[in-house]
């Protein structure tokens, strides 16, 4: 019996079946202990964008450390790497002149963006603009505004109320009912609407056609923040552009990130605040003091690491190469959909793909025993296992993958234990 209390796991069936110890990566493979191979069809958790292994990155980190490994920013306080890791993303983000919240990853993010939502609206002199909006099969991380956020099933009980006056729930693909439902609750209370461009830990859900424009302006229209969650969109992973925003032509007011700003070689988050924001908070002489953040908001490791991954990104042209992946896993992908065992495969808009199986047991049983065909994966949403690998991929690494689904779909289920 290990001592390791395993994140996001049903502790018990760990304890009896034991872990899946990884100890090397090498661009989309990892190898267990016992030095079997393993395709890695998730990058981590949508994170290696640019794959395992990337001795680049580390000596960037290592060099760092041997500098200055980190002092906290707070007050006046800076370093080097995190300033030019500010200017860098203020260059890159959806809205130009933003301004750059350092956090140490994505829920960090949604709980800083939600914190600034309410407090822009309490300096606006409108306090009464509390409730944050989100939307079924939503995933916003773990802390208490992004698990009040929720809406995948399950994951907001067992916690009794977790933010007062408060939340509200809407349709992941109705803009009306985002409509209606903020004239129910009254525009002037509510403060934001969350919202991840393309659905993910829900089960890889790409937005309806205009859906995303025709909640932007509804947003506009009853004077209501716009906060993209891109933890897992952002930094290439829809293909064609840094951000998804940006592909769908957005301007949201607050944009959060971490995953693949790193690639996840170091644990870092960000949330970009358009102007129309940051300007309340940043008025010369108002003595407004926004009382949040953490020890390691602009950790110098972190942001050199940052630097030389988005460095990496674009040198290779790998927001490109995940375009290429979106064609790639949708063609290689699309015969599952045959597959007795598959009711749905959803694909086509980013470097992400979900193979959708008849209940949320047989996906769990799944991923586990697509680790005999060699790929590493996780069950996610209701029911589907995730696609979402790193964008060095090759297409014939794909279609490996693709084939490897079949071989272990077609195997013989086991029984489910008594
Ligand atoms: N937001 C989205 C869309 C995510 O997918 C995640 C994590 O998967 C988070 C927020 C939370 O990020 P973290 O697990 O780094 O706290």
């Amino acid at each position: 019996m290990g001592s390791l209390w395993h994140p996001f796991s049903d502790m018990g069936a760990v304890e009896t079946a034991g872990e899946f110890v990884l100890a090397r990566g090498e661009g989309v493979r990892v190898w267990d202990t016992a030095g079997e191979r393993y395709l890695d069809a998730t990058a981590g958790l949508w994170f290696t964008n640019v794959g395992h292994g990337r001795s680049e990155l580390a000596e960037a980190a290592a060099e760092q450390m041997r500098t200055l490994a980190a002092y906290s920013t707070f007050g006046d306080y800076a370093t080097e790497p995190t300033l030019r890791l500010a200017d860098r993303l203020e260059a890159i983000a959806p809205v130009p002149g933003s301004k750059v919240f350092f956090t140490s990853g994505g829920s960090d993010s949604i709980d800083t963006a939600a914190k600034m939502a309410r407090r822009y609206w309490v300096e606006q002199g409108r306090p009464e603009k509390t409730v944050l909006v989100s939307r079924s099969k939503a995933y916003h991380g773990m802390h208490y505004a992004g698990t009040a956020l929720a809406g995948i099933p399950g994951n907001r009980e067992g916690y009794g109320e977790l933010v007062p006056d408060g939340t509200a729930q809407v349709g992941w693909d109705s803009a009306e009912d985002l409509r209606s439902t903020i004239e129910q609750i009254g525009a002037d209370r509510v403060a934001a609407f969350f919202c991840e461009p393309v659905i993910g830990a829900g089960g890889v859900y790409a937005p309806p056609e205009g859906y995303l424009t025709e909640v932007r302006k509804i947003c506009t229209e009853h004077d209501i923040l716009f906060v993209a969650d891109e933890v897992v969109t952002g930094f290439g992973r829809i293909g064609g552009a840094w951000f998804a925003s940006s592909r769908f032509g957005l301007e949201p007011d607050l944009v959060t990130t971490a995953k693949g700003l790193t690639s996840g070689y170091a644990p870092m988050g960000a949330v970009l605040v358009a102007p129309r924001v940051w300007e309340t908070f940043f008025r010369p002489g108002a003595g407004v003091w926004f009382r949040h953040g953490y020890t390691y908001s602009g950790h110098a490791t972190a942001a050199a690491v940052a630097l030389a991954n988005l460095d990496l990104i674009e040198r290779e042209g790998l927001v490109q190469e995940a375009a290429r992946l979106e064609q790639t896993l949708a063609r290689v992908l699309a015969p599952l959909a045959g597959h007795e065992r598959v009711t749905e495969v959803r694909s086509g808009v980013g470097a992400v793909a979900a193979l959708q199986l008849e209940t949320p047991a047989a996906a769990m049983q799944f991923a586990v025993r697509v680790r005999d065909f060699g790929v590493a994966t996780r069950a996610c949403g209701a029911g589907a296992i995730q696609v979402s690998p790193a964008f060095v991929m090759t297409d014939e690494e794909a279609q490996e993958l693709a084939d490897r689904f079949r071989e272990a779909l077609d195997a013989p289920v086991q029984a489910e234990p008594a």
